[in-house]
C-alpha cells in the first residue's frame, strides 16, 4: 500500500536513535524512475570500507542490508509508486518501510538515527491542498496530497429539469434559476468547509466561465482566504490534467511563500527582533521551542557532531562530548536541527538555494517569543 507523505509519523521517527551513539541506522531512499543499477552496490561498498575498523558496526550493517535484500525480493513496485524509503537497524531491531508516490533523491545513509530530512522536505513541497471543480450546477471536490487526488465529494443539482414544468414566464424562470444556483453554491461551500479542515492550507478553484468567481463569494472567510488561484477548465476535462495543473499551482505558490518568508526573516533580523540565524543560535531556539517557522536552505549540509546522550549538537569535529564525556558521532547539523524541529512540532520551510539564507548560515527561524 502507498503511504501519503502526510501520514508518515515523522515526529516518532525523529525521536528514534541508537542509545549507544553507534552508527547503526541505515536510511535508504530509492527513486524507481531514476535509479542507477549500481547505486546500492557502490554505496554499500563505500559504507563497508568505512566501517571496516569496527567489527560490530560492520556486522550490523551487513545484517541490516540482508534484511533489506530479503524485503526487496518479496516486493514489487506498486501502481503509482515512485519511491521507496526504508529505515532499518539490526542492532536496534528496527525496520520500517514506506512506499510513496512522489520522487525522492537516491540515498543510502548510515547514522545514529533515521535520516528524515528528505521526508520533511517532501512534506513541505507537496502540501495537502483542496481542489474544487465546478460550474453552475455540478461540483467535484478533491483533496490532493502526495501529488495525487482523492475524490471526496461529488454534488450536482438538476436546475433545468426542476423548473421545466409549470409554464413559468421567462423572467420568473430566470429568477428561480438564479436562486437555485445560489443555493447550489451555498451547498458546495458547506461541503468545502466540512471537508477542507486544518490539513488543507491551499485551495484551487477550477471550472468554466464565471461560476468560480461567483462561487468564491459564497465561501466562509476561513476557507476563502485559503484560495490561491482560479483556473479556467472544462468541467469534463480529464482528471489527470486537472490535478497536475492544481499541483503545479500549489508548488509555485509554495515557492513564493518560501521567498516571502526569507524576506520576513531578513526584516526581523534588521529590526533586531523576532528572529534567529546561524547554526548555534538556531539549534538553541528550536530546542527551546521558540521557533514559529524554521527556514532551511534546501541543499545545505554542515559537518558536525552529536552526543545522543545529552543531545548536544555542534559544528566541527570532536571525539568525546565536552559536556558529558560520552563518545560522539559525526552528524549533519542541519539534519539534527530538522529532527529537533519535528520533535518540538516546529513548522519547517525548505527554501530553494537562497543567497540571503546561505549567508546567514543556511538556517534561520522566526520566533514566537524571545528568551533572555
Ligand atoms: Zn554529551
Amino acid at each position: 500500500m502507498l503511504t501519503d507523505i502526510e501520514d508518515i509519523d515523522i515526529k516518532k521517527l525523529s525521536k528514534i536513535y541508537d542509545s549507544g551513539n553507534r552508527d547503526s541506522f541505515i536510511s535508504l531512499y530509492l527513486d524507481f524512475d531514476n535509479l542507477d543499477d549500481k547505486f546500492i552496490e557502490q554505496r554499500r561498498n563505500a559504507c563497508k570500507s568505512v566501517l571496516k575498523s569496527d567489527r560490530d558496526l560492520l556486522s550490523n550493517f551487513e545484517k541490516t542490508m540482508q534484511q533489506v535484500d530479503r524485503y526487496a525480493e518479496t516486493q514489487n513496485r506498486e501502481k503509482g509508486q515512485r519511491a521507496l524509503i526504508i529505515f532499518a537497524s539490526h542492532l536496534n531491531n528496527f525496520f520500517s518501510v514506506y512506499k510513496i508516490s512522489v520522487p525522492a533523491d537516491n540515498l543510502l545513509i548510515i547514522d545514529t538515527s533515521p535520516y528524515i530530512r528528505p521526508i520533511a522536505r517532501l512534506r513541505d513541497e507537496y502540501e495537502t491542498s483542496g481542489l474544487i471543480l465546478l460550474d453552475n450546477h455540478r461540483a467535484k471536490l478533491y483533496i490532493v496530497s502526495s501529488g495525487r487526488a482523492n475524490y471526496v465529494k461529488k454534488t450536482a443539482m438538476d436546475i433545468m429539469n426542476k423548473h421545466k414544468k409549470g409554464g413559468w414566464s421567462q423572467a420568473r424562470f430566470q429568477r428561480s434559476r438564479k436562486g437555485a444556483i445560489k443555493s447550489f453554491f451555498k451547498e458546495v461551500s458547506e461541503h468545502a468547509k466540512e471537508l477542507f479542515g486544518d490539513d488543507v492550507v491551499k485551495i484551487v478553484i477550477a471550472g468554466p466561465g464565471n461560476a468560480k468567481l461567483a462561487f468564491r463569494n459564497f465561501l466562509p472567510p476561513e476557507i476563502g482566504e485559503k484560495v490561491i488561484d482560479l483556473i479556467d477548465m472544462d468541467f469534463d476535462e480529464a482528471e489527470g490534467k486537472l490535478v497536475s495543473e492544481a499541483v503545479n499551482i500549489v508548488s509555485e505558490d509554495e515557492r513564493k511563500t518560501s521567498e516571502e518568508n526569507v524576506r520576513i526573516l531578513k526584516g526581523e533580523i534588521l529590526k533586531g527582533s523576532l528572529a534567529v540565524y546561524g547554526l548555534k543560535e538556531t539549534v538553541r531556539a528550536v530546542r527551546n521551542g521558540q521557533v514559529e517557522l524554521l527556514l532551511v536552505s534546501k541543499g545545505y549540509r554542515v559537518k558536525g557532531w552529536i552526543c545522543e546522550k545529552c543531545q548536544a549538537v555542534e559544528q566541527g569535529v570532536e571525539d568525546r562530548c565536552p559536556y558529558c564525556g560520552s563518545e560522539v558521532s559525526e552528524a549533519d547539523i542541519v539534519e539534527e536541527i530538522v529532527e529537533f524541529a519535528e520533535r518540538t512540532n516546529t513548522e519547517i520551510e525548505f527554501v530553494e538555494d537562497s543567497p540571503i539564507l546561505n549567508e546567514l548560515g543556511g538556517v534561520g527561524g522566526l520566533l514566537k517569543f524571545i528568551v533572555d
